[in-house]
């Protein structure tokens, strides 16, 4: 009997070796052969269908692979993820991909959770390529899945046997494209390191990464049903080169403040794979690395933010990079002294151990840093597999344990709001990305509130609990200050987000236990492609609207493209040359012009300026003789103005947001800005700031443009403008008459995020209607369609179109 077993055994075994022997029969493909150069090679960049096909026939030669599309991207290309691990790991993949489910989801008990994590296997996510215009991430992923098909040694043994890699080796193939057309086109021309002259996701550019939780993008929306529907990994790599000059790379962990809604055992995790990253780069003699700088624990949105909120180990290395596939040699003479924080770069510190000397630096060495942390993240996770399984489970259960305890205990979403397109936009949101929700069968009573049949209630006892509170909740921005009198630290991104605040949706935070009969929703469809609106006054049925896009990659004008396709409203495209050949008003009734500043729409300057971040994050090392090609030089000029000018005389509406309000100061109107265009310094006396905050603001009643809005909405600013209408009253009349629409409120101004200075708007006009002849201007103060997010402020500037 025993004998039989051991035979069993034996045979079982040996028809697995010859299975796994059959799989890696056929031979890899050469880089070299199948490229034409090997991804790395100076001024060489593969493009979408060259990567992808070499995939397609690593996964012919190889049973280590799998290679399946699972979405498409806004221009329509296909998206695809690599799953790469042992053949026999493979064959069991449906299995391994429920049991982690379960672990993640906290659906089983201490004993089943402790047996699932013995049998199962750590899944660890890749993803390239995000910002493609920063391009070694993506040349860098068929090296990597090269080397874990082919590599016979023992720690790739153990990551095969261990870990289920998910590769995304081009996360927006649509912006490779773009970008590797253009490298090709100006390579070995005075072009060479020009920008891309627009944006490399359509609507978004690099906001393609600011996306997370909202979830505009079809491309968000494809990698959150495989990540937070399907997946569930316990570790998520994202790539990108933007790290401050002179490092070579930035790791976590990552820089203060933090937000006290990831989980303390997550952000621990994520400093511990930090440090195993940060030795295997010193092991292998990689100098540069640093830590605890400029990419905070702050921010919810990112791709590598969003799952801390989810018990996942979001992980960002910020690798350097010069200019798509150029090579540059740096003299550490020319290096900037310190860091923004006060640390020197060319002295050894904690969190920057080893200073780059300078040198040469080309995309294979960006290539073979992000190697080097590709296998300490996979080795990290193959030691580790049966901890980290078991810990997605544990940080469930604790987190639904907590939920049950109440403060909060549910969040009640009222079946009557404002706006219902609004409330069920965000609770598809919410649901794509594993979120709970229950509908009440029948009317309960909770937080002393009635509330009928058909309410949807968002238990706080969820598995993925931190996420549903830190969207839910007000953030409150702390004042981390650099000694005890100098001034508060900046946010990386923004300082607040809260969903219910800037979708305009109603939602009320119950504190403690209540019953309720409540059913699970299976039937939430994914968010819809388009919304409705109905103009509030028909007086324009269909206004002929024009809209600019500039030849720098503006991601405000994108998202105001974004909306009106949205929305389904019409209009065209304006470029520079449009506003050169006069009689706008023979083709447009309204003019917009998303955040720009005025000096950059006119002379098309403006790169690195805040309103039009450069594509590829700050990146630190600008290049004077970076010319742009003539065609996509210069702005709508001098010429333009007064081809806008006629526009206005002959009746014409002006729309402008933000920062492109500048543009008022050109026209006779009887308006000042009080703000000053850059922004004062955080923290420092009396002037306004406000980096990326939710503020509330006051409408005036019976105007077009307020029209369907409560009395009070919450806006989304980024410092934005104030007015103070000149006229004295007797003169604000006629064809110099100033309306305004919306102002800063008189107290708690703040909703979410952080502000200071705030006195210097309390009541002050943010939203003006300024005549000027026979047409208007009308000025946001603030971003009403900030990247698609800003629900409860969209009807503001969707009126304003049809005014
Ligand atoms: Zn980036």
């Amino acid at each position: 009997m025993h004998t039989n077993i051991v035979q069993h055994v034996f045979r079982r075994f040996c028809v697995l070796l010859v299975l796994e022997c059959a799989a890696l029969a056929a031979a890899l493909p050469d880089p070299a052969a199948h490229f034409g150069f090997v991804p790395g090679d100076d001024y060489k960049l593969a493009d979408y269908g060259q990567i992808t096909g070499f995939y397609r026939k690593l996964a012919a030669a190889s049973g280590r692979i799998r290679w399946e599309r699972f979405g498409t991207t806004s221009e329509g290309r296909p998206m695809y993820v690599a799953i790469i691990s042992s053949a026999g790991n493979l064959r069991r993949l449906d299995e391994i991909r429920q049991n982690n489910r379960r672990l993640a989801l906290g659906q089983a008990t201490a004993e089943q959770a402790r047996a699932l994590a013995a049998s199962g296997k750590a899944v660890v996510w890749i993803d390239s390529g995000l910002h493609a215009s920063e391009v070694a991430p993506a040349q860098q992923a068929p090296l990597l899945a090269l080397r874990l098909l082919g590599e016979e040694t023992p720690e790739l043994d153990e990551i095969r046997r261990n870990v289920i890699l998910l590769q995304v080796p081009v996360i927006n193939p649509d912006g490779l494209d773009a970008v590797v057309a253009w490298y090709r086109r100006n390579a070995g021309t005075p072009y060479e390191l020009a920008p891309l002259p627009a944006l490399y996701q359509k609507y978004a550019g690099h906001d393609n990464n600011r996306d997370w939780f909202m979830l505009n993008l079809p491309e968000t929306r494809a990698v959150t049903r495989l990540l937070y529907q399907q997946w569930f990994p316990q570790i998520l790599y994202n790539q990108h080169q933007a790290p401050p000059m002179p490092a070579r790379i930035f790791v976590p962990p990552y820089a203060d403040p933090l937000n006290p809604n990831i989980p303390a055992p997550v952000m621990e995790g994520i400093n511990l794979i930090g440090a195993a990253i940060k030795q295997r780069l010193a092991m292998e003699h990689k100098p540069g690395v640093l830590s605890y700088f400029g990419f905070d624990a702050w921010w919810n949105g990112g791709l590598r933010s969003v799952p801390a909120f989810h018990n996942i180990h979001g992980i960002l290395t910020e690798t350097a990079g010069f200019y798509y596939a150029t090579p540059k040699t740096y003299d550490a003479a020319t290096f900037p002294r310190r860091f923004a924080n006060g640390n020197p770069t060319g002295e050894p510190t904690v969190f920057y151990e080893r200073p780059w000397p300078g040198g040469q630096w080309r995309i294979r060495d960006a290539i073979n840093y992000m190697l080097t942390v590709d296998m300490a993240v996979l080795s990290f996770a193959a030691r580790e597999r049966e901890a980290l399984l078991h810990k997605a489970w544990a940080m469930a259960e604790f987190n639904i344990a907590q939920g049950r305890g109440g403060r909060p205990f549910a969040y009640v979403v009222a079946a009557a709001q404002p706006d219902p397109v609004s409330s069920g936009e965000m609770l598809r949101r919410l649901a794509m990305a594993a979120v709970e929700i229950r509908r009440a069968r029948a009317a309960f009573t909770a937080g002393g509130r009635q509330y009928p049949a058909g309410t949807y209630v968002l238990p706080a006892a969820q598995p993925f609990r931190p996420y549903l509170v830190d969207l839910m909740e007000p953030q409150k921005y702390p004042e981390l200050r650099a000694g005890t009198t100098g001034p508060t630290k900046r946010p990386y991104d923004i300082a607040g987000w809260t969903l219910p605040m800037q979708m305009g949706v109603k939602v009320d935070r119950i504190e403690e236990p209540f019953e309720a009969g409540l059913e699970a929703i299976q039937d939430l469809p994914a968010p819809a492609a388009h919304l409705q609106w109905t103009p509030p006054r028909a007086r324009l049925a269909r206004p002929r609207i024009g809209l600019y896009r500039p030849w720098l990659a503006n991601a405000d004008s994108g998202w105001t493209e974004w909306l009106l396709d949205t929305f389904e409203i019409p209009y065209t495209l304006l470029h520079n040359g449009d506003f050169h050949q006069g009689r706008l008003h023979d083709r447009f009734d309204t003019i917009v012009f998303a955040s720009q500043p005025a000096v950059s729409i006119l002379h098309g300057t403006g790169d690195g300026e805040s309103a039009v971040p450069r594509q590829g994050g700050a990146n630190p090392d600008p290049e004077p003789n970076s010319a742009q090609r003539p065609e996509y030089c210069g702005g709508i000029e001098i010429e333009g103005l007064a081809r806008l000018t006629e526009f206005l005389k002959a009746g014409g509406t002006m729309v402008a947001l933000d920062r492109a309000t500048e543009l008022a100061s050109f026209f006779p109107v009887g308006i000042r800005a009080l703000l000053p265009a850059t922004p004062g310094a955080a923290g420092s006396g009396s002037s306004f700031y406000c980096p990326g905050s939710l503020i509330r603001i006051d409408l005036a009643p019976g105007e077009a443009v307020t029209a369907g809005l409560p009395e009070q909405v919450v806006a989304f600013s980024n410092g934005g403008q104030a007015w103070e209408v000149t006229l004295l009253p007797e003169f604000n009349t006629g064809s110099r008459q100033v309306r305004v629409l919306a102002r800063y409120a008189g107290s708690n101004l703040l909703a979410s995020g952080w502000l200071s200075g705030e006195s210097a708007v309390l009541g002050k006009p943010a939203l003006v209607e300024a005549r000027a002849g026979a047409g208007r201007l009308i000025l946001f103060g603030f971003r009403p369609q900030h990247r698609g997010q800003t629900f409860g402020t969209f009807k503001l500037l969707l009126n304003a179109l049809y005014e």
